[in-house]
């Protein structure tokens, strides 16, 4: 001790501040690796593919659209930290980089196994792929700007600001909700849609650290579903899950399932998943959000003639989601195999005979609830690590782990 307050002593100011914020981030990292061990996180996640298996797999999703990828590595390493199973993110090389990167440092801080990481595309026009856009010299002086108030990600910043920065919409940052079109007293506002490369996609699949891919489509255009797929070619079979996102088609929902599955199935050499997309891009706007997508799930888990694969709810998921499904009796199904299963990851799909639900996908809630944290980080150089301020982390770690548990029921 005293050898420690000599030293200390005999350094410059400067650097006897470095060394009180280092002793700072060590116990605040400890704060966190205390936290984690009291859950018993450790202990009870399983691997991904289990979770599924048992009915507990939990994803996060950063937003098709969302590039910002200071947050995307911070929201990566909470809910690594939060033991999420799976983290999907935009198909674009540095987002899919800066996940890892958020993985890998949760990794150096509490030895937690890696989430699958999933990159999302789409074979049409589709919301989650799309940008909204206008001109601010094009808005009136004495609008009160609506646009940015309605913004959950905090994506049209700066109009009117006194530096003469006329502002707009930080594109990174828009993932397309479209929330701000309407509100538009003057009709400025445009949504530009994007269809994600193919060739492009492929490319990333061949990345060791990408796990999954997520096709969204609306299930009615065959033809471009038949595309992208034929188009990934050999690339799926880097992968360990094909997922695909759509929404409820209400009579036609199984017809159209049964046509993409017979389109992929000559080449699926993975686990497949169906992702129930409720209400898109809803979560965070209040507790009935989540009730579309627990609907869907209801009707999917009952139908007989649907093709094999996980079910796993999106779209207006939030904290009040695994309640819903308890009241209809849906939470914690086992999954059944094939018989002909043997135990290897890449060989066989699930056997989609008995009603199951593999878990629940989180977006804009699960961004929102330690946004609010993130949204505090705002250094001058714009590139916050949220483990460099552990009061911080802990805050959107305690969200975190909140919203995971309602799922894996840490604790319990
Ligand atoms: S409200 Fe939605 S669509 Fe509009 S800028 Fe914000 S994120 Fe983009
Ligand atoms: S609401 Fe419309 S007119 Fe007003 S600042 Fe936003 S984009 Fe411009």
């Amino acid at each position: 001790m005293s050898l420690s307050f000599f030293c200390r002593a005999s350094l410059p100011t400067q650097l006897q501040s470095q060394v009180h914020a280092t002793g700072g981030r060590k116990r605040g990292l400890e704060r966190v690796k205390k936290l984690i061990t009291r859950n018993g996180i450790p202990s009870v996640i399983t691997s991904p593919l289990e979770s599924l298996q048992n009915g507990n797999w939990v994803k996060l999703i950063c937003g098709a659209s969302f590039e910002d990828v200071v947050d995307i590595r911070n929201l990566s390493l909470v809910y690594t930290l939060a033991g999420v199973d799976c983290i999907d993110c935009a198909a674009e090389s540095s987002v899919v980089s800066a996940v890892n990167e958020g993985i890998e440092t949760a990794r150096g801080i509490v030895p937690i196994r890696r989430p699958w990481v999933m990159i999302s595309v789409n074979d049409d026009e589709d919301l989650h792929f799309r940008k909204a856009e206008f001109d601010p010299n094009d808005c009136p002086l004495d609008c009160s700007r609506p646009c940015e108030n309605i913004c959950p990600a905090h994506a049209i910043l700066n109009l009117g600001a006194a530096s003469g920065d006329k502002g707009g919409v930080v594109a990174e940052r828009c993932y397309g909700c479209g929330r701000c079109l309407p509100v538009c007293p003057y009709d400025k506002i445009k949504a530009i849609t994007y269809i994600r490369d193919i060739t492009a996609t492929a490319k990333l699949l061949e990345r060791d650290d990408v796990d999954a891919i997520e096709i969204h489509t609306s299930g009615r255009q065959d033809a471009s579903f038949r595309d992208l797929w034929n188009g990934l070619g050999d690339s799926i079979d880097n992968v360990r899950l094909v997922a695909v996102s759509f929404p409820d088609l209400r009579d036609s929902t199984i017809s159209a399932m049964n046509a993409m599955y017979s389109a992929m199935k000559a080449n699926l050499r993975c686990f497949n998943l169906w992702q129930l997309d409720g209400r898109p891009m809803s979560g965070d706007i209040g507790r009935g959000a989540t009730r579309e997508a627990i609907s869907f799930a209801s009707y999917l888990a009952t139908a007989r003639d649907r093709p094999k694969g996980f079910l796993q709810l999106a779209g207006g998921t939030n904290a009040h989601t695994v309640e819903g499904l308890k009241k209809r009796r849906l939470f914690q199904t086992k999954t059944m195999f094939d018989e002909s299963y043997d135990g290897s990851e890449h060989l066989h799909s699930v056997s989609s005979s008995h009603a199951l639900i593999s878990g629940v996908a989180f977006g804009g809630y699960a961004r929102k609830v330690v946004g609010r944290v993130l949204s505090s980080l705002r250094p001058e150089d714009g590139r916050a690590a949220i483990e460099n301020y552990p009061d911080h982390l802990v805050e959107a770690l305690t969200e975190s782990l909140a919203l995971v548990g309602s799922v894996k029921c840490y604790g319990k």
